[in-house]
Formats: structure tokens, C-alpha cells, sequence
């Protein structure tokens, strides 16, 4: 009788209320199991059949809402009558939307008029619902309902679905547009209202020349360059101001300095790398061509993807290589850092400065990417895309998607069930892909709804 509480959803509190009322018998369950598309609602055949207030999660087109039955409205009657009406009258309190169904095919009753006029008072946008227009016959009867005072009448057929879909179409686009932001403040990338400014850092075995490289950067920009203390201690971090908006480039103490301190051991460079990549958006790898892939660049590059940072791989002193070198060191890298997948790969002289000139367009793509905002229809649309071609396993679904922060864009999907890492990292590619997210890293975060 009672749906088994295995399928019945307990929807989140956040999403908005649709309430659907009406006087027994009018087909409120079976339009709320139309919507659900699933048999989860008690449908009694006989009238005034009380049952308590029902509650599920549903979704049209990739905009989830919660779904009210109040199971009835009875503005006066017996203390049972009363108790289902108290219901209903707070569900309406709290809805963002109330479905008002009517059997056309029995027209306006009294108490459909009392439940009109409640409606009428109450600031809440109505719909009113025409059902039981099985067939175009019918049709006329809904429009006997515009005396209701609420608007034209939705013919609808709950039972067969006739109507259903265009209703719904309009049920949707009334409805608050649903971001649950407030859930999202807490989280570590930068609300929407705040930008970060995007970090690079310049990483590299000792002598590669990423000094040159970043006093060339900063020499060519004839930028504002200002100094900020680093997140980690003793580093400096060199804020420049470009066109595209500011650059902090991560702990670049030992660079600006004309005599340098001493890098020491590669260990202690690397230890050292790893720690800016952790606080930057970007790592521009330094290479030096002269020496080929060596296996220390290689043990880099890994440890900056593993950490989930974009990489933009320069082969330095370009200019020294001949034709023969060149075309061995592009061989090297398809071949050691295959890994690093669609990387940027630049040939710069960092001494001459021929090349270098690639790298600030391609920093700006990123940053551009890394300050992107999607609108939530667009995410949805991506995400659905990628769940048609291919579902996840075991029924796992995400009902509803949206880009909860930006610096960098960071993706939360509200999903049924747990989605495996896999399922989790074949979205975000689709994301990077159908949204031109180039270089910028992304967030994922999902939540559940169970
Ligand atoms: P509720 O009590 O208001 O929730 O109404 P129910 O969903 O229980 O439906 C009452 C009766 O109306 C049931 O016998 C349904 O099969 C029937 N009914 C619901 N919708 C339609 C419809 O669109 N067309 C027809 N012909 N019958 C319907
Ligand atoms: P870092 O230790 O990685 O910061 O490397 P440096 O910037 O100090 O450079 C190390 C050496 O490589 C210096 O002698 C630079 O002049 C030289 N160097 C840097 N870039 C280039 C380049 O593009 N071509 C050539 N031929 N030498 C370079």
C-alpha cells in the first residue's frame, strides 16, 4: 500500500517545492506518478481516502524539484479532514510553485471554488491543471476552469500523459532558478563574487634557465612587477600585472636576485618545486633541450600531474639545437611525457628571447579559462550529453550540475548515488571538452542526494 522506503526519495531541503493540491479524487497521485515516470505513489480508487502528505524528488529536463502531494485538500470537514488541510496549507506556505488539478471532466465543485479562493489570496504562482482530458473532446471542458480566477487551465490527461510534457516544459520555467550556493561557501576554491589571481610557477632542474626565463618575462611586459611574501617561508612570490590581469609567479626569490642563492642539491630544487606547484595554477616546466629529457625532468613533470596542476612544457635554449636534435628531443617528449597528455609544448630561447613571446598568449587562454563562469543551463546540458552517450553504472545518475565556484571552475554534481572515480573523471574530460576549459585545472565535488 505505502511505497516501500527503499524507492521513496527523501529529497533535499534546498530544491524548489512544487505542491500539488486539489480535492480527493481529482488524479493528484497519478500526475505525480506520470511525473516520476515510476509507479511510487498510492493511487486509490475510491474518493476521500486520506493519506499523509507525500514527498518526492523529481526532475524535468535536468531541473530537479521537490514534488508535494498533499493527499488532499478539505478546507473544512471532519478533524481528520482538518488535519490533511493543515497539511496542505503549509505545503502551500512553503511552495515555490502549487499545482492546482481539477477533473475537468466533472468541472468547478464547491469545493474546488474554496480551494480557488484560498489560492487566489495566497502569494504563490498556481498552475492550474485541467485533468482527465483524455482526448481533444475533452477540451473545451478545460476551459470552463478559466472561472477560477487563476489563470488558463493546463489541459492534462494524468492517466495517459497527454499534455504532461508541455506542462512540465512551463512547470520548469517558473521555477527559481536553483543554485545551491550557500552549500558551496565553505568550500576552498573562490566563491563567485571573488577572484583569485591566477599563480604560475617556473620549475626546473638547477641551470635549465628559468631565471633567465622569468626576468625575461617580466623585462618583456615592461609590467608593474611588485613583490609579495610567499605562501611558503622565505619564498617571494612576483606579482605582474599584464594586460590579461595580474600573474603572481610562485616563489621566485632565488631568480630575481642578481647573485642567487645557491639552489644546492637537485633534491632540495625539486623538494622545492613541488611546493610552488602545489600553490600555483599553472607550472610552466623548464627543459633544457641540450640535455634531452632527463630522467629528473621526467620525476617533475609526474609529480606536477599526479598533483593535478596543468603543465606547459618549455624546451629551453631552443636556439642552440640543430636540425637533427630538434627532431630527437620532440621524439623524447611523445615518448617520456606521453603522460602529460594535451600539454602545451613550447620551443623558447629564454636568452634570446625567441618564442617567448607564445607564452603569455598561452597563459592568458588559461587564465581566461581559470576566471570562466558557465551558465547553469550549459553545465546541465554537457552533463546530460555525457550521460546519454554513456550512463553510469548501476543506476547511478546526476540530477543536477552547476559550477559552485570559479578560480579555478569548480563543477558540483548533486548525484543519486556515489559516482565511481572513473565515471567522476570521464565528466569533468566531457566538461574540459564541450566547455573549451583548455589549460585551467577543475574541481569536481559531488554530493549526494540519497
Ligand atoms: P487523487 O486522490 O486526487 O490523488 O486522485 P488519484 O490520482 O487517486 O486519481 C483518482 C482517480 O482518477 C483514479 O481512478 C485515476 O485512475 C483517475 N484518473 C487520474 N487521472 C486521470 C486522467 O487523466 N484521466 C482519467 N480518465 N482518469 C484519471
Ligand atoms: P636556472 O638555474 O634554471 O634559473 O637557470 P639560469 O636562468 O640561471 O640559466 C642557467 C644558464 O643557462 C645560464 O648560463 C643562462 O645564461 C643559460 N641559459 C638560459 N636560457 C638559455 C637559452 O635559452 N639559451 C642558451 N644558450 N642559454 C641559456
Amino acid at each position: 500500500m505505502s511505497p516501500s522506503p527503499s524507492t521513496a526519495t527523501t529529497p533535499s531541503q534546498e530544491l524548489p517545492a512544487v505542491v500539488i493540491v486539489g480535492r480527493p479524487n481529482v488524479g493528484k497521485s497519478t500526475l505525480l506518478n506520470r511525473v516520476l515516470g515510476r509507479r511510487e505513489a498510492i493511487v486509490e480508487e475510491r474518493p476521500g481516502v486520506t493519506r499523509d502528505r507525500k514527498e518526492v524528488e523529481a526532475e524535468w529536463r535536468g531541473r530537479p524539484f521537490r514534488l508535494v502531494d498533499t493527499g488532499g485538500w478539505l478546507p473544512s470537514g471532519s478533524a481528520l479532514d482538518d488535519k490533511v488541510s493543515r497539511q496542505s496549507e503549509k505545503a502551500m506556505r512553503e511552495a515555490d510553485l502549487v499545482l492546482f488539478v481539477v477533473d475537468a471532466s466533472v468541472g468547478i465543485t464547491e469545493e474546488d471554488g474554496r480551494v480557488a479562493e484560498l489560492l487566489r489570496r495566497a502569494d504563490v504562482p498556481v498552475m492550474v491543471l485541467a485533468n482527465k482530458v483524455d482526448d481533444s473532446n475533452r477540451e473545451g471542458a478545460a476551459w470552463e476552469l478559466m472561472a477560477l480566477g487563476l489563470g488558463e487551465p493546463w489541459p492534462i490527461s494524468a492517466l495517459h500523459g497527454r499534455g504532461t510534457g508541455d506542462m512540465l516544459d512551463a512547470l520548469v520555467d517558473q521555477l527559481p532558478e536553483w543554485t545551491p550556493e550557500d552549500e558551496i561557501e565553505v568550500e576552498e576554491a573562490a566563491p563567485l563574487d571573488e577572484e583569485r589571481t591566477f599563480s604560475v610557477s617556473i620549475v626546473g632542474r638547477p641551470n635549465v634557465g628559468k631565471s633567465t626565463l622569468f626576468n625575461r618575462l617580466i623585462g618583456d611586459e615592461r609590467a608593474v612587477v611588485h613583490d609579495m611574501p610567499g605562501t611558503t617561508r622565505d619564498a617571494v612570490d612576483t606579482i605582474v600585472e599584464t594586460p590579461d590581469g595580474p600573474i603572481r609567479f610562485v616563489d621566485t626569490a632565488g631568480m630575481r636576485r642578481r647573485s642567487r642563492i645557491d639552489e644546492g642539491t637537485e633534491y632540495y630544487s625539486f623538494v622545492r618545486a613541488l611546493k610552488a606547484v602545489d600553490s600555483s595554477d599553472v607550472a610552466l616546466l623548464v627543459i633544457d633541450a641540450t640535455e634531452g629529457i632527463t630522467h629528473q625532468d621526467q620525476r617533475l613533470a609526474e609529480r606536477i600531474d599526479a598533483a593535478g596542476c596543468p603543465v606547459v612544457v618549455l624546451l629551453n635554449k631552443w636556439e642552440t639545437l640543430d636540425a637533427e636534435q630538434r627532431e630527437d628531443i620532440t621524439y623524447q617528449v611523445g615518448q617520456k611525457l606521453r603522460f602529460l597528455g594535451e600539454a602545451a609544448v613550447l620551443k623558447i630561447s629564454a636568452l634570446t628571447g625567441k618564442g617567448v613571446h607564445n607564452l603569455l598568449p598561452a597563459l592568458a587562454d588559461a587564465i581566461a579559462d581559470y576566471h570562466t563562469r558557465i551558465p547553469t543551463r550549459k553545465v546541465n546540458d554537457v552533463i546530460r550529453a555525457a550521460q546519454q552517450a554513456q550512463p553510469a553504472p548501476h543506476g547511478a545518475r546526476v540530477l543536477y550540475a552547476t559550477q559552485g565556484a570559479v578560480d579555478p571552475p569548480t563543477f558540483t554534481l548533486f548525484a543519486n548515488r556515489e559516482l565511481p572515480q572513473t565515471y567522476v573523471r570521464y565528466l569533468e574530460r566531457k566538461l574540459r571538452e564541450e566547455l573549451d576549459l583548455g589549460a585551467t585545472p577543475i574541481k569536481m565535488r559531488i554530493r549526494r542526494r540519497s
